[in-house]
């Protein structure tokens, strides 16, 4: 006889991604509850910025997938769920020297192969931008992107009436049979139908054979000026190598300017290979803040009243992993998704609920979404291969 449940399926990490799987499962009728160790964007879906952007995803798999989340949040918007979270608005892709002209290149030719709502309206000088600096030579506008805070997001995911709260409560162990899973959380058993496990960085404390890596990343936000001033985020390409090559490929600093609506601006982000949040130093900022300020001199009159570091999840191979565990089909995990998981968690998130429900990705996903699945890493077919 079949064991009772406490609920259908238990999500472990209330970030944006367990949020949104929790939200598409709860809407699908299902019990669920989420658990996390301190609180919903607790890690680095509070410690971020909110680019729903397709320009900075690597090309193939990131850049189709960002595309479909891309539109699918800007649905959720409109029917008023992230409407609260999320803001369209334009991006500005800037450059000076010979690799950063290339990746406006590469970009460039990208969107023109994906056809998809990310277009570049102009192509040309700092002239296209009232206030662009003299750290400008080249300077593209794509219309189609957004921004989206996590924390915004997150709390409006979460405050669906079918999902049950359980935090702070970590999830210790796990152990999964032919029809649940047996959790200890907190010290406590609980028996669920399916364990999600949207970790994040820690991961690797229940999942050890994953290759899940930290990778920090330091922000700045200023005091607020006029709302609007700089009407989208302005990004050195730069940050397009740092993400498509890997970090430490880039010559100039990768600098990220994010106009906030609060007349604020969030100023990012470095790639670091540790774990340490605590760690903010003024090298790296400095660093960051006089390429910010080189492309777009207002920023001088602003002050600098937060610095802080967010940790993301890398994974060795550059893509998330998505999908239930080799063996333990009741058990699916979704993780690693470094600087995307803004952009990508509306489309995860409707996923890994289908997943839980046993449904198919749809034709256009399914290929994208088999890419990302665990059992690449599974130790006993890399044993096989061996
Ligand atoms: C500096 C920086 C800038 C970024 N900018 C962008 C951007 O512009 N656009 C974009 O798309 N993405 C961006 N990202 C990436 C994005 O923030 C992440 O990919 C995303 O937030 C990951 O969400 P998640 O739900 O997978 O993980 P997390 O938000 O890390 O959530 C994991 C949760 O699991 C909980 N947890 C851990 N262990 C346990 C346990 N044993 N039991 C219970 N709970 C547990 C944690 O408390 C945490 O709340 C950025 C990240 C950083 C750091």
């Amino acid at each position: 006889m079949a064991k009772a449940q406490d609920h259908d399926v238990l999500i472990a990490g209330a970030g944006i991604v367990g949020a949104s799987v929790a939200w598409h499962l709860a809407e699908a009728g299902l019990k669920v509850a989420v658990a996390d160790a301190t609180g919903p964007a607790a890690a680095a879906s509070g410690a971020s910025d909110g680019a729903v952007s397709v320009a900075s995803k690597k090309p193939g798999v990131m850049a189709r997938l960002a595309t479909g989340s891309l539109l699918y949040t800007r649905e959720l918007a409109a029917r008023g769920l992230l409407g609260p979270a999320y803001a369209a608005r334009p991006s500005y892709v800037f450059g000076a020297g010979e690799d950063e002209m290339a990746a406006i290149d590469a970009l460039i030719a990208k969107l023109a192969a994906l056809a998809g709502p990310v277009r570049v309206c102009a192509d040309g000088g700092p002239k296209l931008l009232p206030g662009a600096g003299a750290g400008i030579e080249r300077l593209v506008v794509l219309a189609g992107e957004g921004h989206m805070p996590g924390h915004k997001a997150v709390r409006a995911y979460l405050a669906h009436p079918r999902i049950t709260p359980l935090w702070p409560a970590r999830i210790n162990a796990f152990a999964a049979d032919d029809s649940g899973v047996e959790v200890d959380l907190g010290g406590k058993p609980l028996r669920v139908g399916v364990l999600v496990a949207a970790l994040g960085t820690s991961t690797p404390a229940l999942f050890p054979w994953l290759p899940v890596l930290p990778r920090a990343g330091q922000l700045i936000v200023t005091d607020a000026g006029p709302v609007g001033a700089l009407p989208g985020s302005l990004t050195a390409a730069a940050y397009l190598l740092a993400k498509t090559e890997g970090p430490g490929r880039e010559a100039l600093p990768p600098v990220v300017i994010d106009p906030l609506g609060t007349g604020q601006f969030l100023i990012g982000s470095s790639r670091e290979e540790h774990a340490d949040p605590t760690r903010v130093d003024f090298a790296t900022l400095r660093h960051l803040l006089a390429r910010a300020a080189a492309a777009y001199p207002a920023l001088t009159e602003r002050r600098v009243i937060r610095a802080f570091a967010g940790i993301r999840a890398a994974v060795s191979d550059g893509l998330p992993i998505v999908g239930p565990m080799p063996g333990s089909p009741r058990v699916i995990v979704a993780t690693g998704f470094e600087g995307d998981g803004i952009c990508l968690s509306a489309l995860i998130g409707r996923e890994v609920a289908g997943m839980v429900r046993g449904a198919s990705p749809g034709a256009e996903w399914a290929a994208d979404i088999a890419a990302l699945a665990p059992a690449r890493f599974d130790p006993a077919r890399q044993e096989c291969v061996a």
